[in-house]
């Protein structure tokens, strides 16, 4: 495992790695920042991220595994097909290129950046020496200083960086195809610079990224789902391209918006190319980026006695059982100490989910209900306050009007009178909701088959829930649109 990303300064990199502990570092990638994009205010992860510790298998340590991820059968299928589109000078993404896309693809060198230069100044897969990150990263700058100034080049395993939260992270995408235009009607979204090709009719050229995705179209459709999670780990690719060109002087724009994603087709491993739109994913991984707090500043908040170490050894172990330098207990407790913002979208995002849901969960908290759901109950945290103010408590309402976080987060008595009225309004309406429903005949409802009174039944629990913990039900009802978003 390579090396932790760049130091954002001696003390604070000196925490983070005795946060992790004697084990290598876990980086960043364009799949966890993706994901940390999506939930920028938990600073739980941030922390966890930042130094570099496993979280899959912290989540296995403290008995709540992380239930996704790709299947091994997959991810070798996945390697697979990515060979094969990359096999001879990626001479099959060319031709998608040329076919499917209708690039116009000039003359090009081929150039294998995470290998090592051979003796006759060449490089390529044959050399078949792995470079270290910092050599491939400055190769792929050097590289792309000679495209900026017109050099046709196809770059497989390029590595580029990102600033995630004042820290380094590399990223690499599968391969920067070549710069190219597109001769077919129907312009690319990022097309819109090259001001001398547009005065001849032309589609200017542009630097494309190229992601290879295992996952099959068929009949021309792939899973939304995946597309989107592709979308967005691109558009983590073009930031990282675009701001490596700003950084050499040379406008970001050249790197076009759309991307080229590879898959194979129907059910077989013929390759298909798509291009696919990332401008939204781009500005909002953009915006998400900007507004993750300083590492430092989380750091230096953290309770000296946390740690992570996930180091096991046969020092002090009982015959051949190995001696785990922290126990589970001890890890959960330092998960506790670190504030966490649990939302329903963390169980396909993050390793940590299912120890944070149930955290979230016995707290009684609103974030187990979804980001839609906390904002509208406008600051008030807990899922029992919301249910004795939907009652008319007014012992809860003047509790709450001292604090709270307020309507949207502003804080103030304001919004939580506001969040009050409504709640009460809301149990007002459901209940003479309820009131008008027919009766129906008792075997009807012991049966209870009926999706509508099974819908009433889960939130009428809530609501009568006194413990303040969201049943299951309840908080399944409520939250699978939130996930599903
Ligand atoms: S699962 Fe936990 S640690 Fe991970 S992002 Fe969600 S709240 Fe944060």
């Amino acid at each position: 495992m390579p090396t932790s990303p760049s130091a954002p300064g001696t003390a604070v990199a000196a925490r983070l790695d005795a946060l992790r502990g004697p084990v290598p570092p876990r980086s960043h990638d364009a799949r966890t920042i993706a994901a940390l994009t999506v939930n920028p205010g938990c600073s739980r992860r941030a922390v966890l991220d930042a130094a570099g510790v496993d979280k899959r298998r912290l989540a296995e340590r403290i008995g709540s595994p992380a239930r996704f991820g790709q299947s091994p059968f997959a991810i070798t299928r996945g390697l697979m097909f990515e060979k094969q589109i990359k096999a001879d000078g990626c001479t099959q993404l060319i031709e998608l290129l040329r076919t499917e896309l209708a690039f116009d693809v000039p003359e090009h060198a081929y150039v294998d950046l995470g290998a090592e230069q051979s003796s006759g100044g060449t490089s390529g897969a044959a050399a078949g020496v792995v470079v270290d990150r910092a050599s491939r990263h400055q190769r792929t700058r050097e590289l792309f200083g000679r495209v900026a100034q017109g050099a046709a080049v196809l770059a497989d395993h390029p590595l580029l960086t990102l600033e995630v939260a004042g820290r380094t992270a590399y990223v690499e995408p599968d391969v920067v195809a070549l710069r190219a235009r597109r001769t077919g009607a129907g312009a690319g979204s990022g097309a819109a610079t090259g001001a001398g090709a547009e005065s001849l009719g032309l589609e200017p050229s542009l630097l494309y990224i190229a992601e290879v995705k295992s996952f099959a179209v068929i009949d021309g459709q792939a899973d939304p789902t995946k597309v989107g999670a592709a979308a967005t780990q691109s558009a983590v690719y073009v930031l990282a391209l675009r701001r490596l060109f700003a950084s050499l002087g040379m406008d970001p724009d050249i790197v076009a918006s759309d991307v080229v994603l590879v898959c194979p087709k129907d059910f077989s491993n013929k390759p298909t190319a798509h291009l696919v739109d990332v401008r939204r994913q781009i500005a909002a991984v953009s915006r998400q980026l900007d507004r993750l707090p300083r590492i430092e500043a989380l750091v230096a908040g953290l309770d000296p006695t946390i740690d992570f170490d996930l180091a096991v050894d046969r020092q002090g172990a009982t015959q051949d059982a190995p001696h785990p330098h922290r126990s589970a207990a001890e890890l959960s407790k330092s998960l506790t100490m670190i504030d966490a913002r649990y939302a329903p979208e963390c169980v396909t995002r993050c390793e940590l989910a299912f120890h944070c849901r149930s955290e979230a969960r016995a707290a009684g908290s609103a974030d187990a209900l979804g980001r839609s759901v906390r904002d509208a109950l406008g600051g008030i945290e807990s899922i029992d306050e919301a249910l004795a103010l939907a009652a008319g408590d007014a012992s809860a309402a003047s509790r709450l009007s001292g604090g709270g976080r307020g309507v949207n987060g502003g804080g103030g008595r304001g919004g939580t009178d506001e969040a009050a009225r409504l709640l009460r309004a809301a149990a007002r309406a459901y209940d003479e909701a309820v009131d008008m429903l027919p009766r129906m005949p008792d075997s009807v409802a012991a049966g209870a088959d009926a999706p509508f009174t099974a819908g009433h039944a889960s939130v009428g629990t809530q609501r009568s829930n006194a413990s303040g913990t969201a049943d299951d039900a309840g908080v399944a009802a409520t939250a699978t649109p939130e996930a599903q978003s």
